[in-house]
């Protein structure tokens, strides 16, 4: 069966309307967003449920909220909606370059966030890392009630959640000064990335690094913060080059996974030039400045 045959399309107008059929569906039933990777589900081998609960007529779910303090995005934000809300605020410039650069604009234009970080079995996903990176949480809503999570901690409960949450809003703290992203799309535009590092630092004022996040995504089956690489970075002055070597002493941690797109090695072996790339892109904003207000660093 494709996706656009479903037995039974619901069309819920409110999150709990859409909560109460997911629970009473089961696992005969999915939530439908984008439907960029459902649509792909034959090519995958896989079939998907009879039922599907479209979240397209809950208006909640498509807000965006930017303040001085955090960033709220709705579940069903697309990844265009995304790059355009936090486009030229220096501390948000990895969600911008990851939701503006992923896919092409055909799937950009439906591609939701929430549909990003629900694939359990997609381990390229942009927005990961880059959320990752700005230590973002989820709200969950369920018929028992809701609930709010690290996405850290989403990550490692994803796959084992009974069937009847939904995931319904994303919260990004405005505590990094400035960030970036970095991606390495094997061939062309609209390839899966091959990898993936998303960096968000906060500086003093002697512009040394007080904080960092570093993030890497499509390299393992699931994405996941790079500690160790953060725990050099501080107190040092944005440097690519010295984080790019940094980088080189600490792959020895890394297991790259096996893929259609390159070898687990592969992977691995162009992390310190994605470091490299990502860190120069936050020294080049320090250069530059930046024309929409941010936190103060
Ligand atoms: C050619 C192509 C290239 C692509 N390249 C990239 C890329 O480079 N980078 C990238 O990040 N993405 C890429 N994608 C897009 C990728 O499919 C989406 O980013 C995302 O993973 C799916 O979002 P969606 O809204 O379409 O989700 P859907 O297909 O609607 O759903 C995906 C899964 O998430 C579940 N789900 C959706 N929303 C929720 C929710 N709110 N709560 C709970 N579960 C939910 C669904 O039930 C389903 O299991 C590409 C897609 C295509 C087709």
């Amino acid at each position: 069966m494709s996706i656009f045959s479903p037995l039974v399309l619901h069309q819920p107008a409110s999150i709990s309307e859409a909560v109460a059929l997911l629970a009473a569906g089961g696992r005969d039933c999915a939530p439908l967003a984008g439907g960029t990777w459902i649509m792909r589900a034959p090519i995958r081998h896989e079939a998907p449920p009879p039922v599907f609960v479209s979240l397209s007529k809950i208006s909640a779910l498509s807000a965006i909220a930017i303040s001085e303090e955090r960033v709220e995005l709705g579940a069903a934000v697309t990844h265009a909606a995304l790059a355009e809300a936090v486009a030229g605020y220096p501390d948000l410039q990895v969600l911008a370059e990851a939701a503006g650069r992923s896919a092409n604009p055909a799937i950009r234009a439906t591609a939701t966030i929430g549909g990003n970080l629900c694939t359990t079995s997609f381990p390229a996903a942009d927005l990961l890392p880059a959320l990752l990176s700005l230590d973002a949480e989820v709200d969950l809503a369920r018929s028992q009630g809701r609930e709010r999570l690290s996405l850290e901690v989403f990550l490692e409960r994803r796959a084992a959640l009974v069937p009847g949450w939904l995931l319904t809003r994303v919260v990004v703290p405005r505590e990094a000064g400035r960030s970036a992203h970095a991606r390495l799309p094997l061939r062309k535009a609209g390839d899966y990335p091959v990898a993936i590092v998303s960096v968000a630092i906060r500086l003093c004022e002697r512009d040394r690094v007080t904080k960092a996040c570093v993030a890497i995504g499509a390299v393992e089956t699931v994405a996941r913060r790079w500690r160790s690489l953060e725990a050099v970075l501080l107190g040092e002055p944005v440097d690519p080059e010295r984080a790019g070597a940094a980088a080189e002493r600490l792959l020895y941690e890394i297991t790259g996974r096996e893929g259609i797109e390159a070898p687990g090695w592969y992977r691995v072996h162009v992390l310190p030039s994605l470091v490299r790339r990502a860190m120069a892109g936050i020294a080049e904003s320090l250069s530059s400045g930046n024309s929409r207000p941010c936190r103060s660093p």
